[in-house]
């Protein structure tokens, strides 16, 4: 993997750049297409593609308990079984091992202000379902959120899952604290989370030795500490030192200051390597994180509220199921490109919505990944040209309306 700036924002730590993976390259800053089960929800890998999603994301803690990690490495690895020529990424499974369950269903989010994560706030601690999880020095045990069967994820293991995924773009294991974690707790979690690193890069090097050059991942620390200031700066200090391919920003974060705390990081690791702000890029957030030095998003929204009939358009949100679309034969966003857009009325998708038709949840998540890919996409071009402070007032002026 290879990552080079190509412009940087003046006076602030925003760049644009790109991303070179074994299998294509990634534009940054550039939306990372959330496609957790190994499927984007909804659509096929060549929809995705037609929409201008560069790389897609799957998750390692829903991979490892269906169809399993074996499996998927039998079938070719992830790019093989889902048919996805691009770039591909897992993450570590630690928001999942440690909030689902817990945080499992439609109302999960990272943004503390929305809901709470429920992860941990001590070494033992009850899910969403009552269950007891137990963190210790070695790792983790949980309960699968399918059958309730007993699992246990250690650094190791999860590393181990990843290699049999196969990506392009792999993540350290991590402890991923709730909000309402003390300082006391923060701290000790996210000392633990520093050693899990070592570990992770020290069994990524063991596996990899054993791979021809052409399979080799790269390996994403995670800087965690959540609202703390000196313990985001110390994770910082303390990844950035080891020796990963880029970083990742983890934890939870209050919206009103999320912006500082990346930007805190990222004034702290290397500026020649690529970081990803794990599970955040709603329109409103992609401005903020980018100018703040943010490289990389990934976010399941989108095509969430899509399969609800909430879709982004350049003047905010609008739900199509509200009675005035009923009859409204305008396209969803006449601003937009997308294959929905341009073919189809919100009178129509309104109908299919309450119709109940599948073609519905195709359709909107269409719409919007195309929305945010595309924002993501004019983002990078603003910088570029120098009109990035310009295209931003203009953007967030008229979408806050
Ligand atoms: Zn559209």
């Amino acid at each position: 993997m290879n990552f080079k700036i190509e412009k940087k924002l003046k006076n602030e730590l925003g760049r644009a750049g790109v991303l070179a993976t074994l299998h294509g390259v990634v534009k940054t800053p550039a939306f990372v297409t959330v496609g957790t089960k190994a499927s984007v929800k909804a659509l096929t890998p060549e929809q995705i593609k037609n929409l201008g999603a560069q790389i897609i994301l799957a998750n390692a803690y829903h991979l490892y308990l269906q169809p399993g990690d074996k499996l998927v490495k039998k079938a070719g690895g992830l790019r093989k079984f889902m048919n996805w020529s691009g770039p591909t990424m897992t993450d570590s499974g630690g928001f999942q091992v440690f909030s689902l369950g817990a945080a499992f269903g439609d109302s999960v989010t990272k943004i503390a202000q929305k809901t709470t994560l429920r992860g941990p706030t001590s070494k033992s601690f009850r899910d969403n379902s009552g269950r007891l999880m137990k963190i210790d020095e070695d790792g983790v045990n949980f309960c699968s959120h399918l059958d309730g069967s007993k699992h246990r994820f250690t650094p190791e293991k999860s590393i181990e899952i990843q290699h049999n995924l196969g990506a392009d773009i792999i993540f350290a294991f991590d402890e991923c604290t709730s909000p309402n974690a003390d300082y006391e707790y923060q701290k000790e979690a996210l000392e633990r989370t520093h050693r899990w690193a070592r570990r992770c890069l020290a069994h990524h090097h063991h596996l990899e030795a054993k791979l021809p050059s052409g399979e080799k991942q790269a390996l994403f620390g995670i800087v965690q500490g959540g609202r703390f200031e000196d313990l985001r700066k110390k994770s910082a200090r303390i990844i950035s030192k080891m020796d990963f391919d880029g970083f990742g920003i983890g934890g939870s974060f209050d919206k009103k200051d999320m912006y500082s705390t990346v930007g805190w990081v990222n004034q702290i690791l290397p500026e020649e390597k690529p970081r990803h702000l794990l599970g955040i890029g709603e329109p409103e957030d992609l401005f903020g994180g980018i100018q703040n030095g943010v490289d990389l998003f990934d976010c399941v929204v989108p095509t969430r509220i899509a399969r609800n009939g909430t879709l982004y358009t350049r003047s905010g949100r609008i739900n199509i199921l509200n009675s005035k679309f009923k009859t409204d034969f305008s396209p969803l966003d006449e601003n937009c490109g997308c294959y929905a857009c341009q073919n189809y009325s919100r009178a129509y998708l309104s109908h299919l919505f309450r119709a109940k038709e599948m073609l519905a949840g195709t359709l909107a998540s269409i719409h919007n990944l195309y929305f945010i890919v595309n924002l993501v996409a004019e983002i990078r071009q603003s910088i570029l040209a120098g009109k990035f402070f310009q295209f931003k007032k203009e953007f967030l002026d008229r979408y806050k309306q």
